[in-house]
């Protein structure tokens, strides 16, 4: 069954002298166009109501971004990392559509992608950062929830950055799993190993903070020991796949050294988990990735994995890492975490 990419050109509208920029897509897309082998359909994203959205951001935080998005004329920068614009307000909230366009087509058995931008894991329910203005994985995964009755949701955050936002937002919340591996130490500095969530919600983070410069077999130790245990504890209902590719070895952001293979290997054991434990439900929602070449390699990639295809060639290699780099934060996490102790 070809995947489904939910895309949209009204993300153009919100693009800069920055790594975040429209191009991201356009690269994704050219990669994907250039194999024949590649069965996909491109599918338009059809905006979904402001009700939806407001699940996760309170009227007041959309207001906001409208009223900045306005003025953003005469103050393009919104913080350091962070530039609005007017067309920035729209193309947030097709980005937020497009990642619940993907659920909706999960649930009913296709394979999904949604290739949206501005991406979304650093916004927080009532803060705009990070280049992201919506949580569009959180907001799908209260879509989930509320329009198809999924209740348990894991959300695996592969980016290279904690998505301090959709932690944030989840942190209290003991039916939503989140787990991100992410470099450490790296921006935002959230994310440590420590922060299991709060209140009822504990034991539903799940934080893998990994050592500057950790490559394939260290992910994939992480991945085995750690995020793969834990969703087999947790059962979900759907994997919703938070897509970054900044851990490539190539990203100008990034500080790890995952390979395009290294990122497939970790990805295909998220697909089997969601084979074996929800009936195969899951999908992925862009976030980073500022190495075109990479980022268009590893979404390439996903795709072709989503759609049951035989893996191609990396033709960008792998850089050399220190295979124990993680295995402290792992063992670590194998004695502490809620999720994965035995006694
Ligand atoms: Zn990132």
């Amino acid at each position: 069954m070809p995947t489904i990419l939910y895309t949209s050109t009204q993300h153009t509208a919100h693009t800069h002298q920055h790594p975040e920029h429209a191009g991201r897509i356009d690269a994704i897309l050219t990669a994907i166009a250039a194999d024949p082998t590649c069965a996909v359909t491109i599918a338009d994203i059809q905006s979904v109501s402001d009700v939806t959205i407001e699940r996760v951001h309170p009227s007041s935080h959309r207001a906001w971004v409208l009223a900045q998005a306005e003025a953003a004329n005469v103050a393009p920068q919104l913080d350091g990392d962070t530039y609005i614009l007017p067309g920035t307000a729209k193309a947030a909230h097709i980005a937020a559509s497009g990642a619940c366009n993907a659920v909706d087509a999960m649930v009913h058995g296709n394979p999904a992608c949604a290739l949206v931008r501005p991406p979304g894991h650093h916004a927080t329910a009532t803060t705009a950062m990070g280049f992201c203005f919506y949580n569009n994985v959180a907001i799908a995964a209260r879509h989930a929830q509320a329009t198809h009755g999924l209740r348990r949701i894991a959300i695996v955050d592969i980016d290279v950055h904690h998505g301090n936002g959709t932690a944030d937002i989840f942190a209290a919340d003991p039916d939503i799993l989140y787990i991100s591996s992410h470099g450490w130490p790296l921006y935002p500095g959230s994310g440590a190993r420590e922060h299991m969530g709060t209140d009822a919600g504990f034991g539903s983070t799940l934080n893998i903070p990994m050592p500057a410069q950790s490559g394939d077999q260290s992910f994939m130790q992480a991945y085995r020991d750690v995020v793969v245990p834990a969703l087999d504890r947790f059962v979900p209902d759907a994997i919703l796949l938070s897509a970054g590719f900044d851990a490539h070895w190539d990203d100008p952001l990034g500080n790890c050294r995952l390979s395009v293979d290294g990122y497939l290997d970790i990805c295909t054991l998220i697909k089997d988990a969601a084979v074996r434990l929800c009936q195969g439900r899951w999908c992925a929602v862009l976030e980073g990735g500022y190495s075109l070449r990479a980022l268009a390699a590893c979404t390439h990639g996903l795709v072709r994995l989503m759609g049951n295809l035989p893996r191609i060639s990396d033709r960008l290699g792998s850089k050399p890492s220190d295979p124990h780099r993680a295995d402290a934060v792992i063992n670590w996490l194998v004695h502490n975490h809620p999720l994965l102790r035995t006694v």
